[in-house]
């Protein structure tokens, strides 16, 4: 078993991405192939099995559409952007998933700020985070998104008031496909990171007193190419 686990530990990215991509499309598969079986045996309670069936098709079509977003090549995209515009067009995309939950979306920038980088990739990274920061929050609260910067770095801060994450879960996460979530999809974060880093910059994941965590994404102040 220890050779065993040394491999796995040695595993890709890619390598964990594809036992992941198989495991994660053959299970509904298998399911909707065992329903349609039931129902060529001309079962009752049809409706209910449909139903399932549309549920696991749509498990697959949420993964494949997130995969289709890494399987992109990273184009090479980058410009100056402004950081304000970029956080208020996210805001704006992610304003009704909030209300629904009575959760306010705040931020704090300054006018000026700009990061060198593919804006449509950073927005998808802050849709992940931020997304992720309404869903760990049950009712009410805040999303505080804030800007810092020094010499070296450009640093968006994203706090939610959720639970926060266990210690034990923590190095898990942006692993392809972890997730806690019943309808989650496990590839948030995995993404995230991957876009961070092609632009020099990292995810970090802290923890806030007395509850919730902040996603911190930095950026180097310089063009990254
Ligand atoms: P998904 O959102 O589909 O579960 P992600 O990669 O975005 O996948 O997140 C992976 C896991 O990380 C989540 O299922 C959740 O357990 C944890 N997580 C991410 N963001 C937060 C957060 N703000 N608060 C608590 N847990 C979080
Ligand atoms: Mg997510």
């Amino acid at each position: 078993t220890e050779k065993y686990l040394i491999q796995s530990e040695k595993m890709s990215v890619a390598g964990q991405l594809a036992a992941g991509i198989a495991h994660e499309i053959r299970n509904p598969l298998t399911s909707i192939k065992g329903f349609l079986q039931l129902l060529q045996a001309g079962v009752s309670r049809k409706e209910e099995y449909y139903k399932i069936m549309i549920e696991e098709i749509e498990k697959m079509e949420k993964i494949t559409t997130e995969l289709l977003f890494i399987s992109k090549p990273m184009t090479d995209n980058k410009k100056w952007e402004n950081v304000i515009g970029m956080l208020e067009d996210v805001i704006q995309l992610l304003q009704p998933q909030a209300k629904l939950k009575n959760i306010k979306l705040k931020y704090d920038c300054p006018n000026n700020e700009q990061i060198y980088c593919d804006r449509s990739q950073i927005k998808q990274v802050l849709i992940n985070v931020v997304k992720n920061a309404i869903e760990a929050m049950s009712e009410r609260g805040i999303v505080e998104l804030n800007v810092h910067s020094n010499h070296q770095h450009v640093e968006i801060h994203i706090r939610d008031e959720g639970p926060g994450i266990p210690e034990e879960i923590l190095h898990k996460l942006g692993e392809p496909f972890f997730t806690t979530k019943k309808d989650g999809t496990g590839l948030g974060i995995m993404i995230t990171k991957q876009i961070m880093e092609a632009h020099g910059g990292y995810l970090e994941i802290k923890q806030n007193e007395p509850k919730g965590s902040t996603f911190n994404l930095v950026f180097p102040k310089i063009e990254h190419n």
